[in-house]
């Protein structure tokens, strides 16, 4: 017997909006004071009239517009019915069969819907654990749900889709998409097909971060293949993930649709998305990661999978092509390579020490171009441009003027390093000797001695060879 797994995302993500989704109380993820941002109609008081945010639904749009969906003309709003404590108006205004976006897809996986409804309210349990309070900051933030059709087969798969998602909605910048904070989270409905007969589908929730969507796949497909494998069935359920536990556990039986009693909510009136400007959303479209990656793979020469890290950040991509483009403008070679490895290893190393993002950081990128310059030039050595950039982050000065200012500048005129090599060859003849018989390790040693003596600031390279020259 022929067995796969088939795997579909539901993934939720809030979005970015000044304002909540049917109110103006402010959306903001940072309040740490309970109940701060909370009105008569996110919490659901009776009489209250709820309105729709339009940047949230244009937010959606953009999604779509992205991932190549199709936008119907109509689209509606619908009730949700349920109780639990984080609801407080005891029905979510969610999306049922006329979502804003149909279609679309994403790493090759296709789209079933995306769609637009509120988040609920958080619980936050007491550590006696005998009483529990509800905070309503989050309760009708706009939340973003899409709907990928069950095309995935593999757990890594299954991450590579959350991940470009993740990316995009930053680039897009409609979502902060952050697992940890559950600004997004991702719902697997995983089943295991006998024969190309598809199997009963379990969902699993509770996934917070990458590495945990990974494992609850992995774990949800063997436990399925070993209750088929033994005989038994699969019981269509909700399963949640243990992340200490590292497996999921029955949380209910799945429930079906007519559960929820969904109805078209009334009062809000059904939209119409021809009254978008379309046009405008599409050009706030920008490029794309995927696109980007192979841009900078043609343009600056970069491998694929540095390409993935200069465009793993909007911001640094941006950075790296303004520095780029410094590079090209100016005589000096166009070191795209010199240029990413400062930016990736130096520079991020550095941002590291004090968790600075890319635009929080002194140093503008025509600068950063500039050490570039200065290095790829031999006119400072490699250690003095760690040091120099070490300045630059704390004062936001011009490499130049460090280099002028500290006398930095690294020695590549021959004649003046004529002087010192006569000296060091005189000093150490023994040295000059071993390396006349063949021994490599004598021509580091002189070349060590000399830039000792030049204080570091001898250009190594043209030392070599001046060695190798007077020597032979
Ligand atoms: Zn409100």
């Amino acid at each position: 017997m022929k067995r796969q797994p088939t795997i579909g995302l539901e993934i939720h993500a809030e979005l970015k909006t000044q304002t909540k989704m049917f109110c103006d109380s402010l959306n903001d993820p940072e309040e740490k004071h309970p109940n701060a941002n909370v009105c008569p109609v996110c919490a659901g008081h009776p009489g209250t009239l709820p309105t729709i945010n339009k940047a949230a639904v244009e937010s959606v749009l953009k999604v779509g517009m992205a991932l190549k969906g199709d936008i119907p003309q109509f689209s509606k709003f619908d009730r949700k019915n349920y109780f639990y404590p984080d609801l407080p108006k005891g029905y979510q205004i969610s999306q049922y069969d006329l979502p804003l976006i149909f279609g679309g897809v994403l790493n090759g996986v296709r789209l079933r819907r995306i769609h637009l409804e509120e988040d609920t309210g958080r619980l936050i349990h007491s550590e006696d654990g005998k009483s529990s309070f509800v905070d309503y900051n989050r309760a009708g933030v706009p939340l973003m749900e899409l709907v990928t059709e069950p095309d995935i087969t593999t757990a890594d798969q299954a991450v590579e889709f959350a991940k470009e998602l993740q990316l995009i909605l930053r680039y897009l910048g409609v979502s902060d998409a952050d697992m940890e904070k559950g600004q997004m989270r991702v719902e697997a409905n995983v089943s295991v097909s006998a024969d190309n007969v598809l199997g009963t589908k379990v969902e699993v929730k509770n996934i917070n971060s990458f590495k945990a969507v990974h494992d609850a796949i992995e774990f949800e497909i063997k436990r399925q293949e070993e209750v088929l494998s033994s005989g038994g069935k699969i019981v269509q359920e909700t399963r949640g993930w243990d992340d200490a536990k590292h497996k999921t556990v029955s949380q209910r039986i799945k429930e079906e649709a007519h559960d929820y009693r969904y109805f078209p909510e009334p009062d809000l009136p059904p939209l119409d998305l021809s009254k978008f400007d379309l046009a405008a959303i599409k050009v706030a479209v920008p490029e794309l990661p995927k696109e980007k990656r192979l841009r900078f793979g043609k343009e600056y020469a970069l491998k694929p999978e540095q390409a993935e890290v200069a465009c793993r950040d909007r911001a640094v991509a941006e950075y790296f092509e303004e520095a780029a483009s410094e590079l090209k403008s100016e005589d000096a070679r166009a070191d795209f390579q010199l240029l990413y490895n400062y930016l990736t290893s130096d520079l991020f190393g550095l941002m590291a020490e004090t968790g600075a993002a890319i635009g929080d950081i002194k140093i503008d990128p025509e600068n950063f171009a500039d050490l570039v310059i200065l290095a790829s030039g031999g006119k400072i050595s490699s250690r003095t441009a760690k040091d120099i950039l070490r300045k630059m982050l704390e004062t936001g000065m011009d490499p130049n003027d460090i280099v002028k200012r500290e006398n930095l500048g690294q020695i590549s005129d021959e004649s003046a390093l004529e002087q010192t090599v006569a000296s060091i060859l005189e000093k150490h003849s023994a040295a000059v000797a071993d390396f006349k018989k063949g021994k490599e390790s004598a021509l580091q040693f002189l070349i060590g001695k000399a830039m000792a003596e030049l204080k570091g600031k001898g250009n190594p390279k043209l030392l070599q060879e001046m060695f190798i020259r007077k020597i032979s």
